[in-house]
């Protein structure tokens, strides 16, 4: 008999109570606009930006409106200006070559290797050829790249390297968190992500000047002194004129159910990996299949599963998701000529000149990618293994 999956890829835990009772209080006194403080109040926003900086050990911390927003602002902040070239990952989200878009840059694609990391190669490659000053380098769907080694080759070159960490909150690389290795580390707290708000971004750096220009840049008007992790009045005095204001804020309203997920991130990083581990177990060996080995330096949270089927033609692929998909399985993917949902890829972002990339097209062509809800039980983790493995096994016959 064979089995069906019934459970819904979209569907996120309930929010904790904490984080309920935290927001009715914010909407009882009314004062959801983060600058609007009562006396001697810090406000949820405030609290949220020291408490993110002390769990990354960043020194200064911004909350803003979105992950794509951290992402621009911290640009800009780092210095980059209308027209400069900025390398970035040719398998990452939309919204990274979107911000780099937002702050007036052009995009340079790097390639990535079939562990879905950047190719230092190729990026040595492109630093040289062409010339450019900044990495927005995307953790895309948290596997890290070996950051010692990418580390060298932009601080040889005087790349200054802006980490997009939206799935790697909690994550880290030989102990030291990811978002701490570039000039800046930007995160999400977008429905999808680790924390959930809706929407929302956080960025972090230890650099006083950058803090003070992306704290500008996001809309303090002159109130940054009640930002919760922000540097001295003093590094302002230089700045505060000379920053335009590109309101994207974030409110007490999010910030306030934000808090109290933050406390318990860390068990809900672990609960995800059990379910990452549970799938890769049952696909680990499957005819066809191609789990991602993950390097021991790499301390991932896994809130998604990727596989690779290199043996499989594009239309075997659509076949894999045709069959997953008729016994409740959704599998995404990044092959397919136009986007659907979220599977844009390079070639998809018109706004960009187009740009020769054979090997990442080639593993994407190859490539799965399927959400991993805390909603899931390990059990389900275990069917979800038990329908791929025999969907692409069944297809892998008729090759
Ligand atoms: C979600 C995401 C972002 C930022 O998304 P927002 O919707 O702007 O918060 C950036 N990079 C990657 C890889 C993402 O998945």
């Amino acid at each position: 008999m064979t089995q069906n999956f019934t459970g819904n890829f979209t569907q996120q835990e309930p929010l904790p109570e904490e984080a309920i009772e935290a927001a009715v209080a914010v909407m009882r006194h009314g004062r959801l606009h983060r600058y609007n403080l009562s006396d001697g109040e810090a406000g949820e926003t405030a609290l949220l930006e020291q408490e993110f900086a002390a769990y990354t050990g960043a020194k200064y911390c911004v909350a803003v409106a979105s992950g794509g927003y951290a992402l621009a602002a911290a640009l800009r902040a780092a210095g980059a200006k209308a027209g400069d070239t900025v390398l970035t990952n040719a398998f990452t989200l939309a919204p990274v070559p979107g911000a780099i878009a937002n702050a007036g840059c052009e995009p340079v694609f790097v390639e990535v290797t079939d562990a879905l990391v950047m190719d230092l190669k190729d990026l040595q490659v492109k630093i040289t050829s062409s010339g450019a000053k900044f990495l927005m380098l995307s953790h895309m769907r948290g596997h890290l790249v070996d950051m010692d080694a990418l580390m060298q080759i932009c601080n040889a070159a005087d790349v200054k390297v802006i980490e997009d960490c939206a799935h790697t909150m909690g994550a880290s690389w030989d102990g030291v968190p990811s978002g701490r290795h570039g000039v800046a580390g930007c995160y999400s707290t977008q429905t999808f992500k680790h924390l959930n708000s809706g929407e929302g971004g956080l960025l972090i750096t230890d650099d006083a000047d950058l803090a003070a220009r992306a704290i500008m840049l996001s809309g303090s008007y002159m109130l940054f002194e009640r930002n919760g992790a922000g540097p001295e009045k003093e590094v302002f005095d230089q700045i505060k004129l000379e920053t335009p204001n590109c309101s994207g804020r974030m409110d007490n309203l999010r910030a306030a159910i934000l808090r109290p997920q933050l406390r318990n991130l860390d068990a809900q990083c672990q609960a995800w990996n059990d379910r990452y581990k549970r799938v890769e177990n049952g696909l680990r060996n499957a005819t066809g299949i191609q789990v991602i080995e993950r390097p021991e330096k790499e301390q991932y949270v896994m809130s998604s599963f990727q596989f690779l089927c290199p043996d499989l033609s594009n239309a075997q692929m659509i076949d894999v998701q045709k069959r997953t998909a008729n016994r409740g399985v959704e599998l995404k993917w990044f092959g397919a000529d136009s986007p659907v949902g979220f599977t844009s890829r390079h070639d998809s972002w018109k706004y960009v000149a187009a740009q020769n990339l054979p090997e990442t097209d080639r593993i994407l062509a190859g490539l799965f990618d399927m959400r991993l809800p805390l909603t899931f039980t390990l059990e389900d983790c275990d069917l979800l293994a038990t329908i791929i493995r025999e969907e692409v096994g069944a297809v892998y016959q008729t090759g």
